[in-house]
């Protein structure tokens, strides 16, 4: 009997204030979405805002480039000064050889000056090869950190020797017309080895050089 009259009880209350008690219920509704949506804004921001680490300070408060899988710490600087491309890197398109009318792909960046305008190493690094070549001009190659090696073909002739160290900016150097891209005229074929395989070189140069 009593827990008959405690439900009645209930009953009559909730009549009586059902106004009430429903205008409580949706202000807590209202109130439960807001706090819902702001927090998963919050998380939201959060994830926006972290950016992907690649500069530092460190002890000395220095700044520091911490290379990430995608960027590599080395950035080179231009081997040519006024860097004119006059036939970019591509590796999965095909371009037509003017000298030998063949549409092959061009895994190298070609820039453009006058004979004996001066080639710049990219980077600092040692000379691994000075070669003659009949079809590809004076080649020249300059090992660097990280697997990398930058290749200045089509040169008219060297500056340097095997064995030397350069730094960024040295002439190493002078461009020249090579016969396999004779009909390009005097330029430098410029490519970029990545642990003995050709890579796009434009992924390594800074503004100047692209
Ligand atoms: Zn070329």
């Amino acid at each position: 009997m009593k827990i008959k009259n405690m439900l009645q009880a209930v009953k009559g209350f909730l009549k009586r204030n059902v106004y009430a008690l429903t205008v409580a219920f949706s202000v807590l509704a209202v109130f439960s979405v807001i706090t819902a949506l702001s927090v998963a804004d919050l998380y939201k921001k959060k994830e926006t805002i972290e950016p992907v680490q690649t500069i530092e300070q460190n002890d000395n408060n220095e700044t520091e480039i911490v290379p990430t899988e995608t960027n590599s710490v080395i950035v080179f600087e231009s081997p040519v000064k006024d860097a004119v491309v006059c036939k970019d890197y591509c590796d999965d398109c095909l371009v037509e050889d003017k000298t030998t009318g063949v549409w092959k792909t061009h895994q190298a960046i070609d820039y453009c000056g006058a004979e004996g305008t001066e080639v710049y190493a990219v980077y600092d690094g040692k000379v691994i090869k000075v070669e003659k070549d009949v079809m590809n001009g004076t080649i020249v190659e300059i090992e660097h950190s990280e697997g990398l090696v930058s290749v200045y073909k089509s040169l008219g002739s060297a500056l340097v020797s095997v064995g030397q160290n350069v730094k960024t900016g040295d002439a190493i150097g002078k461009m020249g017309v090579a016969t396999n891209e004779k009909a390009d005229g005097s330029h430098l074929h410029f490519e970029v080895k990545l642990n003995g395989k050709l890579v796009n070189p434009n992924n390594y140069l800074g503004e100047a050089g692209k």
